[in-house]
């Protein structure tokens, strides 16, 4: 009966973390999955979730389920977040908030809505994305498709390529649109370029449905890196939202995130989250406790909301001063190209721009695991490695 089963290929991301674990090199270095890791390359436990879970545990709370929608507490620090707190759309009841499985599951959660509500609508995927888009949307049957968003002329944004794409997507598409820290290039569009993606959505009628899975890593900051979806919102456009709370605050086994649908209309908003709670009860029930509770416990707890921020101050700043480091010293040794891209991506990643076969070059001589795209992670680098790490770079550039 099972004979049939073809192997699945491994994935592209995480299948850098199992060939890494496997090498035995001692030099090795894994800048291939996005976790946050110390100036030791030690996995990090933040001070205010530690904080959190003390007074979480000296509640005593029982282990009963959560309701389908999950936590209140956390589904109105979710959505103070993203919003800000006080927004109008949240004293008007105008948003609809599941708590779900982190970024991941709550996009999933947000592909069998559109797969359900928005039938035949064509799921628009910036070229490159994080590769589990296709595979969340794909999955549930919902056709994608890319829209230009990577110039590798100008290691930036084809501005031009998106805004003639989006264009020509028929009025009805869903558009996928990284909230900040463009995973994998690193590359955000201007605030001014911001501004003409919303006119141009609802111009044509598209639904921005953001991925926000970096708000306060990329640039340290919670509102900077909440931008796009605030205006959007301001813009008086209705959007859908996936959060996640693997980065940020570095909850990533965990699985804390949620969905959120800013609308313009209350009882829509009532109807639709009596759907995406149907949606989640087939799906997995309801969300896990002791995440949400963390989360709710930080945010909306004021000393410990403002050590957080200070905490992800601390992450960004480490990430940006490795970049800053690492341009350095491919200038040095390799002075004719230009390497300023480095420092001008943000978040956790730098697009690279090596091909598959140089990246085979990094691994398999220098013990260097990376994606095959050319994306490494800043969050996997530290300074006793950046001589290494350029020294693998130019030699896998100039052969
Ligand atoms: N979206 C993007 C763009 C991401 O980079 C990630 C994490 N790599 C996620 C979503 C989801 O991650 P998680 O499910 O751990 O929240």
């Amino acid at each position: 009966r099972f004979a049939d089963v073809a192997q699945a290929p491994p994935d592209p991301i995480l299948g850098v973390s199992e060939a890494f674990k496997a090498c035995t090199d001692p030099n090795k270095l894994n800048l291939g999955v996005g976790a946050y890791r110390d100036e030791q390359l030690k996995p990090v436990v933040l001070s205010v979730v530690k904080k959190a879970e003390s007074k979480i545990f000296a509640r005593n709370e029982n282990k009963e389920y959560l309701t389908i929608e999950g936590l209140d507490g956390f589904r109105k620090a979710t959505v103070d977040l993203l919003l800000g707190g006080d927004h109008p759309a949240i004293k008007e009841g105008r948003v609809a908030v599941v708590q779900s499985l982190s970024g991941t599951g709550s996009l999933r959660v947000g592909a069998a809505f559109i797969a359900r509500f928005m039938k035949g609508s064509t799921v628009y995927l910036s070229n490159p994305t994080w590769g589990n888009h296709r595979n969340i949307f794909g999955d549930e049957g919902v056709e994608w498709k890319y829209y230009r968003y990577f110039d590798a002329d100008t290691v930036g944004l084809d501005f031009k390529g998106m805004v003639e794409d989006l264009k020509a997507a028929p009025p009805g598409s869903v558009v996928v649109l990284h909230g900040c820290a463009h995973n994998p290039t690193g590359i955000d569009p201007t605030k001014e370029q911001w501004a003409s993606i919303a006119d141009l959505c609802k111009e044509r009628d598209l639904m921005p449905f953001f991925d926000v899975a970096y708000q306060g890593f990329a640039t340290g900051d919670l509102d900077k890196d909440a931008f796009a979806p605030r205006l959007f919102v301001e813009k008086g456009l209705e959007i859908m939202v996936s959060q996640s709370y693997s980065k940020n605050l570095g909850l990533y086994g965990e699985r804390v995130g949620a969905l959120v649908m800013v609308l313009n209309d209350k009882e829509a908003a009532t109807r639709c989250l009596s759907q995406l709670k149907r949606l989640a009860r087939a799906l997995y029930s309801n969300p896990p406790t002791h995440g949400a509770r963390i989360a709710a416990e930080v945010v909306n707890d004021k000393e410990l909301f403002e050590e957080w921020k200070g905490e992800m101050r601390g992450m960004a700043g480490r990430i940006e001063r490795v970049r800053g480091e690492l341009q350095r010293a491919l200038e040095k040794k390799y002075p004719s190209k230009d390497w300023s891209f480095i420092t001008k991506q943000i978040g956790m990643f730098s697009f690279t721009g090596l091909t598959p076969v140089q990246v085979d070059n990094m691994t398999n001589k220098h013990a260097i695991f990376m994606t095959r795209d050319g994306r490494i992670s800043l969050a996997g680098l530290n300074s006793a490695k950046v001589e290494y790490l350029a020294d693998a770079i130019v030699d896998s550039v100039r052969n």
